[in-house]
């Protein structure tokens, strides 16, 4: 069976409760829209945010940005993956260079995040992906098999049957140097081949995205690569009327 096509929205510290209620209504068409591209589509909004958009549209993937690998205690600013469950919410972000960056976050805190949510079924979308620093020195694949290995380490082939895998070289997300479909699918074939090595046939279900300024007008290259399922998309997946041209460009 094919890996069905996912296109998720990251928006990261933006829309209040109210602006993703108006973005939530107006997905419901989107939801319809895709459905007909056999096209899964979903949008990670703040904490905030995320009971009123799963409530108003449920058949949208709704996912935290984030999520505390311990079940509760004092753990001041955190939340817990039971308090996602309790809304509703089987999907979180792991790993966002914005998190590794800023908040220290690891590759194993990653891997306790992802061990943690494996354990409670729900869905970790992780993001691994080098900085210009380490694209131009040549460290790019090194340093994705480093975060794939340690990001993974002690999960069996049957734990990653949801896992979903988002490359996003840092230099490119946010900055409108998006990476070029060659390199995007050098690196997502590569994380395959490590997913196959450490899980065999599994790696086949495992959905690899790209990330890293994809826009209405160049989603359509990325995947039209063997290797690359989807988009995890930032900027232009703010605004309703930009990630119906995302659903649209990708075509049929
Ligand atoms: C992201 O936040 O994961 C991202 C890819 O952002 P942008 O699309 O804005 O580059």
């Amino acid at each position: 069976m094919g890996r069905k096509k996912l296109l998720v929205g990251n928006w990261k510290m933006n829309k209040t409760i109210l602006e993703a209620e108006v973005f939530a209504k107006a997905s419901l068409d989107l939801s319809a829209f895709a459905e007909q591209r056999e096209i899964e589509i979903g949008v990670c909004p703040t904490f905030l945010g995320l009971k009123t958009v799963k409530e108003i549209n449920p058949k949208l993937i709704v996912g935290a940005q984030n999520c505390s690998e311990f079940d509760h205690g004092a753990y001041t600013g955190e939340i817990a993956i039971p308090m996602l469950k309790e809304i509703g919410i089987n999907w979180c972000l792991v790993g966002h260079s914005e998190r590794r960056s800023y908040y220290g976050e690891t590759n194993e805190h990653c891997n306790a995040k992802i061990k943690a949510l494996i354990a409670a079924d729900m869905v970790p979308l992780y993001c691994v992906g080098e900085t210009l620093d380490q694209f131009e020195k040549g460290e790019t694949k090194a340093v994705v098999e480093e975060q794939i290995r340690i990001g993974l380490s002690g999960l069996s082939a049957d734990d990653v049957r949801n896992l979903v895998v988002a490359y996003e070289p840092v230099w490119s997300i946010g900055t409108g140097k998006n990476a070029s479909k060659e390199i995007a699918q050098d690196v997502c074939g590569y994380i395959r081949k490590l997913l196959r090595a450490s899980f065999g046939e599994n790696a086949e279900k495992i959905r690899i995205l790209y990330g890293g300024s994809v826009k209405p007008v160049n989603v359509k290259e990325y995947l039209s690569e063997p290797d690359i399922d989807g988009a995890l998309v930032g900027g232009a997946s703010l605004a309703v009327e930009s990630f119906r041209e995302l659903i649209a460009n990708i075509g049929e």
